[in-house]
């Protein structure tokens, strides 16, 4: 239950609904975010909302969608939501799509929709994720086509290939996949960016097969901040099954540490000194308690 922002209303949850021939639902044309809000000692606060919601604009500018509201408007609906469902620690929602107004790739006329949703939400991966870390298997799935050209894009569309590789490693029981560019470089988890610590310098791949993470940016100003340096470079494989530490970062995911890849343990297979220290950070940072 509870209330969704849908077009410029609120909405009873079991109403926010679309039609069956909505055009994003057959062919993917849409885009989203991923938000958090936390419980700060002020009140619930809505993490780096500025942030997602110029990403969100710019995801649709590159997919030639034009949403029908400002940026403010949509920051206003976010507090919203979460003001108006009453949450305290919340994952908010935000998607634009093509409606039912015409069908086809060629239809013309068809109407831009935004919703925003927003429910109550604790860790992604679960607390002993947070704590022990997960397993991960590098996927056969990469990050292609599509997926290359629009790193600044978090579209809808971009998705099938993050289920497809997700569903494959959790078949293998693992608990995330990792995804490799079309040159076999690492790129980036189904829904986090990937980070590693190879004798006391930090490394991540560079944004030319990843999408540009608010958590990336949050945690390399955080390792700057403590003076740990932090290179961006071209991954491979075998350079994270030696790595001392690894972990993936996300709105969702928070910081993850990876304890596995392959099978094989990263470091002492547990989590790792730098990606404490920096979940740490992160976790204050979120809740209004870092002085940044
Ligand atoms: N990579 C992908 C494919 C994602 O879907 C996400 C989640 O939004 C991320 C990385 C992490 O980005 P952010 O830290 O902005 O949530």
């Amino acid at each position: 239950d509870g209330l969704i922002w849908y077009d410029g209303e609120m909405v009873p949850w079991r109403e926010a609904k679309t039609h069956v021939l909505t055009h994003t639902l057959h062919y993917g044309m849409g885009v989203f975010e991923g938000v958090r809000a936390y419980l700060t000692d002020r009140g619930p606060a809505i993490f780096r909302l500025g942030d997602h919601t110029r990403r969100l604009f710019r995801s649709a500018h590159i997919l030639g969608m034009t949403i029908p509201y400002t940026p403010d408007e949509l920051n206003a609906a976010q507090v919203a939501a979460v003001r108006d469902n009453k949450l305290t620690s919340a994952y908010l929602r935000p998607m634009c799509f093509f409606g039912a107004e015409g069908m086809g790739l060629r239809a013309d006329n068809l109407k831009v929709h935004a919703i925003v949703a927003a429910w109550e939400w604790g860790a992604y991966l679960g607390d002993e994720s947070l704590e022990r870390g997960i397993r991960v298997k590098t996927s056969s799935y990469s990050r292609h086509h599509v997926n290359v050209t629009m790193c600044k894009a978090k579209a809808n569309g971009n998705y099938m290939n993050s289920m497809m590789a997700l569903q494959e490693a959790q078949g293998c029981g693992c608990d995330e996949a990792l995804l490799l560019d079309t040159e076999g470089y690492v790129a980036e988890g189904s829904g986090e960016n990937f980070f590693m610590v190879y004798d006391g310098v930090i490394y991540t791949p560079e944004l030319t097969s990843a999408l540009d993470g608010i958590t990336r940016r949050t945690i390399i100003t955080l390792a700057d901040e403590c003076g740990i340096e932090v290179r961006e470079k071209r991954i491979t494989r075998d350079e994270v099954y030696v790595a001392d530490e690894a972990f993936f970062t996300g709105t969702a995911a928070e910081v993850t540490p990876i304890r596995e890849l392959d099978g094989r343990s990263i470091g002492n297979g547990s989590r790792g000194s730098i990606t404490e220290k920096l979940q740490t950070l992160y976790f204050d940072v979120v809740k209004g308690r870092h002085p940044k």
